[in-house]
């Protein structure tokens, strides 16, 4: 298993390894070392299919922190398939460790989603709109957040997003890492990274 160069916990290998991974995707190659080395803002070029979820999820994965029940990575993605997706991956990637993630979209209920929040998961993965009613409701505590994952922002862009993501990304601590993945790079786009990124390193698969 080619993973093992990856330098990643054994409690991650053995998730992946059950799922049969048996080596890195070229996106994946390019972003563990990358987010292991905890320095700075990403942007990454790559369409669905990629790994992508693995591609970030795995390297905070080793460095999160299991004994603190505070929110420390947000992931934003534009549908409420695209969370159940990756928030079923990431439960997959983490489940011989003590990390609880919550998946919270439109759509569905919300009373039934602050209730889960009740249980202080220390992953969030949720569609923009459905965010911000959870941070009106004060039933999101962002004081801890080390890692804020944008995922297909030229999609949550083209939807009409843009003010809830720029109200999420200014309500997150300063000393966050930003992690945006799009399969265009487009003035919107462009834009959001100039404006809330900082010194983004680019990759593109
Ligand atoms: P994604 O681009 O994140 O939607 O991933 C596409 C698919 O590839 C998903 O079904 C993943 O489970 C799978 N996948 C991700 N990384 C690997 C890997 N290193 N080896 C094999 N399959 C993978």
């Amino acid at each position: 298993n080619l993973f093992t160069e990856t330098s990643l916990s054994p409690d991650i290998l053995k998730a992946i390894g059950e799922l049969g991974y048996e080596s890195p995707t070229e996106i994946q190659k390019q972003t563990i070392p990358f987010i292991l080395s905890d320095i700075r803002d990403l942007i990454a070029l790559a369409q669905t299919g990629t790994g992508k979820t693995a591609a970030f999820s795995l390297p905070i994965l080793d460095m999160i922190d299991d004994t603190s029940r505070k929110i420390q990575l947000l992931v934003l993605c534009p549908t409420r398939e695209l969370c159940l997706q990756i928030s079923k991956d990431i439960k997959n990637y983490s489940k011989y460790m003590n990390i609880k993630t919550t998946a919270v979209y439109g759509g569905s209920s919300i009373v039934e989603q602050m209730r889960s929040l009740k249980e202080k998961p220390q992953i969030i993965v949720g569609t923009p709109g459905r965010v911000i009613d959870l941070i009106n409701r004060k039933a999101l505590d962002f004081s801890a957040i080390h890692w804020l994952v944008l995922d297909e922002a030229d999609e949550m862009l083209s939807m009409g997003f843009k003010d809830e993501l720029e109200t999420i990304l200014s309500e997150t601590p300063e000393t966050k890492q930003t992690f945006l993945f799009s399969a265009t790079m487009n003035k919107e786009v462009e834009r959001i990274s100039k404006n809330y990124l900082t010194k983004p390193h680019r990759i593109s698969v």
